[in-house]
């Protein structure tokens, strides 16, 4: 079903609001900080205000009751998130509500923003990753990151790919770079139109090829998770298709966390979607679970176009 499909159908079936008077002093009140609603599913085992299920089967990165200021703007509050092995989760909500921020806290990428202050316990595969010996670029080559827009070195197909294994010490010889240089352009996609031309700059290839060498440069260092931070927002309805069906093939191997602002794109490639909201991870659940069957109002006004 489509998500227009399956909105139009909720819209049909949706119980009356439940939203409480305005006057009710669990909303807040206007410029006051955001207060939620009170839920009887809120209570997680991790704590906090989420409804569905944060848990994953097969956890392999853990967020628990993470936050994040800039300066005085607290934009991550108390946000906690199990994210299973070789899953694919979406993180979903309207602009400005925070899954950046939150992604970019997955391979402490936030450390990088002098204003922001992160607080709260993440761990890969058991272990904490703001531990005082995790080396935050050691800790990027398990937890890669593809950004918005492609942004290839200015160096050759070749060397975009080449240059994480070549600073990481992955390869004892040039013989084996080029095997993990092709295997990295094949696994992205892109060996096949590229495999002519790997001295021209990365800069030369299309949008969509650009983003596919971003892919293969973060897959070329062997990472346990990807993040992706709408990696489609820039590419035409083609490229895009591309990259959706290259995240398919890659959830075999790798647990990947997308950002995207679009429900569709949600749809098509994750089995979990976290919505978010003014900072807040409102509902975690399935992907079908969230787009025909939201428990908090605030997923279902959003998936149904009402907010956002
Ligand atoms: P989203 O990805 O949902 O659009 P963001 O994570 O980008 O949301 O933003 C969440 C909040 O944090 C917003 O209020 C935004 O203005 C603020 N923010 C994001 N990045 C920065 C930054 N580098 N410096 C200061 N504030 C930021």
């Amino acid at each position: 079903m489509t998500i227009t499909a399956m909105t139009e159908a909720k819209t049909e079936t949706l119980p009356p609001s439940t939203e409480p008077p305005p006057d009710d002093p669990e909303q807040g009140v206007a410029g006051d900080a955001i207060v939620l609603p009170e839920f009887k599913e809120q209570k997680t085992d991790l704590g906090g205000k989420t409804v569905g299920n944060i848990k994953s089967e097969n956890p392999f990165m853990v967020a628990e009751n993470v936050n994040v200021y800039y300066g005085d703007n607290h934009a991550i509050q108390n946000v906690s998130l199990e994210i299973g092995t070789k899953e694919v989760i979406a993180l979903i909500g309207p602009s400005g509500c925070g899954k950046s921020t939150f992604l970019r806290c997955l391979n402490r990428m936030n450390d990088t923003i002098e204003t922001a202050r992160v607080t709260g316990r993440i761990t890969l595969d058991g272990k904490d990753i703001h531990r005082k010996e995790q080396d935050p670029v050691a800790l990027r080559a398990r937890v890669g990151m593809v950004f918005q827009k492609p942004n290839p070195f200015p160096k050759s197909i070749y060397d975009n790919v080449a240059y994480g294994p070549r600073i990481h010490g992955l390869v004892a010889d040039r013989a084996e770079l080029d095997q993990v240089v092709h295997t990295g352009l094949e696994r992205a996609g892109l060996l096949a139109e590229v495999k002519d031309r790997l001295d021209e700059p990365g800069t030369s290839l299309s949008g969509g090829q650009q983003q596919r060498l971003c892919i293969a440069r973060t897959i070329a260092v062997n990472p346990e998770v990807i993040l992706m931070d709408e990696p489609c927002s820039a590419l035409d309805p083609i490229a895009t298709a591309r990259i959706e069906d290259l995240i398919d093939e890659l959830c075999e191997d790798y647990a990947i966390v997308i950002v995207t602002h679009s429900m569709q794109q949600a749809a098509r490639v994750s089995r979990r979607v976290a919505y978010f909201h003014l900072g807040l991870l409102v509902e975690v659940d399935e992907t079908d679970t969230i787009f025909t069957n939201p428990r908090h109002k605030l997923t279902e006004d959003y998936i149904t176009g009402r907010f956002g």
